[in-house]
C-alpha cells in the first residue's frame, strides 16, 4: 500500500534528473572519465558510459546529489548490475546485502 509515496519519491528524483545542475555535473562527470563505463574498464573493456550513477544513492544522500567524487560514469547494462534491486519487486532486504552476508559465512570458518 505504499504505492503512493513510493509514486511521490521518483517524481522529486525524476526533476532532479531534469534539472541543469545535474545536468552540467552528468556532463562534468562523463567528461571526466572519458565517456567510458567505468565498471568495463576495470575488466579491460571498452564500453561507451550512458549513464551517470550516484554510488551512494540519491535518496540515501542528498547532500551527495552533486558531488562528483560520488558519481561516475557507467554503460547500460553495468548500471543494472549496481541495481539490483531494480526490477525485484520481493521487498525487504535487498539482494546485495544478501550476498554480502554468503561471503561473510563462507570466509569465516577459513580464518
Ligand atoms: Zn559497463
Ligand atoms: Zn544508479
Amino acid at each position: 500500500m505504499n504505492y503512493y509515496d513510493k509514486h511521490k519519491r521518483d517524481q522529486q528524483s525524476r526533476s532532479f534528473y531534469k534539472s541543469k545542475e545535474w545536468q552540467r555535473c552528468r556532463q562534468f562527470v562523463l567528461r571526466r572519465d572519458n565517456y567510458l563505463c567505468q565498471d568495463c574498464l576495470k575488466n579491460k573493456r571498452i564500453t561507451q558510459a550512458d549513464t551517470v550513477h550516484h554510488i551512494d544513492e540519491l535518496k540515501d544522500h542528498p547532500e551527495k546529489a552533486l558531488d562528483e567524487s560520488n558519481l561516475i560514469s557507467l554503460c547500460f547494462s553495468c548500471h543494472n548490475k549496481r541495481h539490483p534491486e531494480k526490477g525485484r519487486r520481493s521487498g525487504g532486504e535487498t539482494p546485495k546485502k544478501r550476498r554480502i552476508n554468503i561471503y561473510v559465512e563462507k570466509a569465516n570458518p577459513e580464518v
